[in-house]
């Protein structure tokens, strides 16, 4: 089992609290199933301190490399760091440096929430006097439920008690895989309120989740896997300017038949009589020469709306492997 860690000395703090290598996963046939390769080559650096986003479809990887990350699965080839502890050769030290909240909500029924903390403590090798059990479930929530059946847990507890178990060691790095699938959303902000507490004081976090809005609110950094490759791996805020892609909606005084000619060259979308949507890349079309031509046409503007382009957009343009530079609905020259 992993020692419990005191954290090393300011000195010694790794750049990145999570690194791999040309990591590979191929899950080996079974029967007559054939090999899969889960991971190809992915090379992930994730700077201490950061919250970082893993993003990517169902099936795309995420789940084998934070098992790996978390010696819950044995790589096929490349390297994995925790801390800057290889998972192979350091692995105690590893894992003394990672808490995991797993996907699923796989908890012993007949513990209840303060008994579970004591014993993974215990199997982490954390001295009692230095458990901080009552504080933990305090932290998440569940103060009033230390002594509870885990079975009479609703689904949002059980999610918290697994935050709370994965951080009875004090990990300097935590890891939440998808972990508020199924949570409603009083309990996701709560959830996410004391991880960003974790956060600012300086916990690494890493994070899978399905929510685009939610990994767009909370990463400093996001990666997108598919099928096993990485497709992206920027600042929030660059990754949002990729695209260059805007939207604009005009609503004018007086209803259309068709779009005027002298605005058709932009392609707009008549969306209603009124109203008019246009798509295009920032970096080639003013605001300016659309708005012109509005005036051109003799038409009053009664109200502009703008919107950039966002993360699911990009998402889904990186995983439908569609040409990011072309496309269609922003295609103008
Ligand atoms: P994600 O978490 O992004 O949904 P996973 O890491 O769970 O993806 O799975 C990646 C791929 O590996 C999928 O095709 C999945 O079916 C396959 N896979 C995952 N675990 C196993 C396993 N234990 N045996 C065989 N194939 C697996
Ligand atoms: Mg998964």
């Amino acid at each position: 089992m992993p020692a419990s860690i005191s954290r090393p000395k300011a000195q010694n703090l790794p750049d990145y609290a999570v690194e791999t290598r040309l990591l590979s996963k191929t899950y080996r046939a079974r029967g007559r199933q054939e090999a899969k390769l889960a991971l190809d080559s992915v090379s992930l650096t994730i700077p201490r301190g950061s919250f970082f986003g893993l993003l990517g479809p169902n099936g795309a990887g995420k789940s084998t490399l934070i098992n790996i990350l978390a010696g819950l699965v044995v790589k096929s080839s490349g390297h994995a760091y925790v801390w800057g502890y290889d998972t192979v050769d350091d692995e105690r030290m590893a894992r003394a440096a990672i808490g995991v909240v797993p996907q699923e909500l796989n908890l012993d029924p007949f513990f209840t929430p303060r008994e579970m903390l004591e014993v993974q403590a215990g199997l982490y090798g954390v001295p009692a006097a230095e458990r901080r059990t009552d504080e933990i479930l305090e932290a998440v929530g569940l103060a009033d439920k230390a002594h509870a059946y885990a079975r009479t847990l609703s689904g949002g507890m059980r999610r918290r008690l697994l935050v709370a178990k994965a951080m009875v060691h004090n990990p300097p790095v935590l890891v939440l895989d998808e972990p508020t699938a199924g949570v409603d959303i009083q309990l996701r902000q709560q959830l996410w309120a004391y991880v960003k507490g974790l956060n600012d004081a300086g916990t690494t976090i890493l994070l899978t989740t399905h929510y685009l809005e939610e990994a767009e609110e909370l990463c400093d950094r996001i990666a997108i896997i598919d099928q096993g490759k990485v497709v992206a791996d920027e600042e929030t805020q660059a990754l949002l300017h990729r695209l260059d892609s805007k939207m604009l909606t005009v609503v004018v005084d007086r209803d259309l038949e068709e779009t005027p000619p002298v605005l058709a060259a932009f392609n707009p979308e008549l969306k209603n009589r009124r109203r008019l949507t246009f798509r295009f890349k920032p970096s080639r079309i003013k605001i300016g020469a659309i708005l012109a031509a509005f005036d051109t046409a003799g038409l009053s503007i009664i109200d502009l709306i703008t919107e950039e382009a966002d993360l699911e957009d990009i998402f889904l343009r990186l995983t439908r492997h569609d040409p990011i530079a072309a496309p269609p609905s922003a295609r103008l020259s």
